[in-house]
């Protein structure tokens, strides 16, 4: 914004090392955490907002390390555009130490969080009923409430009390009830709720550009919406038997729910811890148990472990989806809106045959 770029600031910038400035002095400096987030923000700002991400294309927000570099960018920033749900373990370490005086935007704001079922549980039995397994009990859904509030803080902060609290369920989890899944822009429903927040952070950092944020954020909720019908139109054509599918980390829960396919993984809701050679195996004997006809990379995960899954298992490995990162600008999926354009080819073409 203009009223930052006084000779005293500038001195300070210096100070920085940032010889060259990256902002116009006329615009608003937005850092975005990650890639799918900057997209949208850049969608909506348009040509008043200079957006910088955090965790770049392909980059894994679960895992990442901020550098001096980073708070640097912070520091400088009018607005600091975020996931929320715990998605950003590394946030607030990293607003306190940048001392970062702008404001926060959680985009998330206001959608439905989906809890994290423990997936681990339906492999142990192949005749459990798995739908009915994944509404759970009473006591399942108590629980996850009682547990909610303290474990999530708790999984903000990154601490590791998480596999002893989860082994008195059923041992061994790497994650367990109340968790909450982060991933909800994989939902294009909430990403319009993701839209609508970042607009009007955006306004409330720049009023004179209101106009400007509520005409972009109209013209791209419409884009959002059309997609996901084109979404819904594809994936309903998928047979009941090819609506099981299996990805490297519990990325894509909202996915499934919004359009109808379920999706599991062994790597759980967060890539920060590995899978057990019991949870690996236990993917593999469900995967020829319930005939599931294919497994997904991801763009963020190492390959490996699924090539593993598939070679001992006899799926086909389906493609490369994005999940928690959006591609290069020359790769398929550059955008939110050709990511899911992308995800759901790779799935129809792959779950089709
Ligand atoms: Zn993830």
């Amino acid at each position: 914004m203009r009223h930052r770029f006084i000779p005293s600031l500038a001195a300070a910038l210096l100070a920085f090392g940032l010889s060259n400035p990256v902002q116009a002095a006329d615009k608003v400096n937005a850092v975005a955490s990650f890639s799918i987030l900057a997209d949208m923000v850049r969608n909506v700002g348009g040509d008043r907002v200079e957006v910088t991400e955090l965790v770049g294309p392909d980059g894994d927000a679960h895992t990442f390390n901020p550098t001096p570099a980073d708070a640097k960018k912070l520091a400088l920033a009018d607005v600091f555009i975020v996931n929320g749900l715990g998605f950003e373990g590394w946030m607030e370490r990293l607003e306190t130490s940048s001392g970062f005086k702008g404001a926060t935007v959680v985009a998330s704001k206001g959608v439905t969080p989906r809890k994290m079922e423990d997936e681990h549980d339906h492999h142990e039995g192949a005749e459990d009923d798995h739908d009915e397994h994944a509404k759970g009990g009473d006591d399942h859904d108590k629980h996850a409430k009682d547990e909610n509030d303290h474990d999530h803080d708790e999984h903000v902060k990154g601490e590791e009390d998480h596999d002893g609290e989860g082994e008195e369920h059923a041992g061994g989890h790497h994650h367990h009830h109340g968790d909450i899944d982060p991933h909800a822009w994989q939902n294009l429903a909430n990403g319009e709720t993701y839209v609508a927040n970042i607009r009007d952070g955006l306004i409330a950092a720049d009023p004179d550009g209101k106009a400007v944020y509520e005409a972009n954020a109209a013209k791209y909720i419409a884009a959002l919406k059309a997609e996901d019908e084109a979404v819904k139109t594809a994936l309903a054509a998928l047979p009941d038997s090819r609506r099981r599918i299996i990805t490297s980390h519990d990325a894509f829960g909202y996915f499934g729910d919004a359009y109808g396919l379920e999706i599991l993984a062994p790597e759980g809701v967060s890539t920060e811890s590995e899978p057990s050679a019991k949870d690996v195996a236990s993917i593999i004997r469900q995967i020829r148990d319930d005939k599931i006809p294919a497994v997904f990379m991801e763009n963020i995960t190492n390959p490996e472990m699924l090539e593993q899954i598939a070679k001992e298992s006899g799926a086909k490995i389906g493609g490369t989806l994005y999940s928690d990162a959006l591609s290069a600008k020359d790769g398929p999926a550059p955008t939110y809106l050709d990511m899911f354009k992308y995800n759901v080819g790779t799935l129809t073409s792959a779950l089709s045959s």
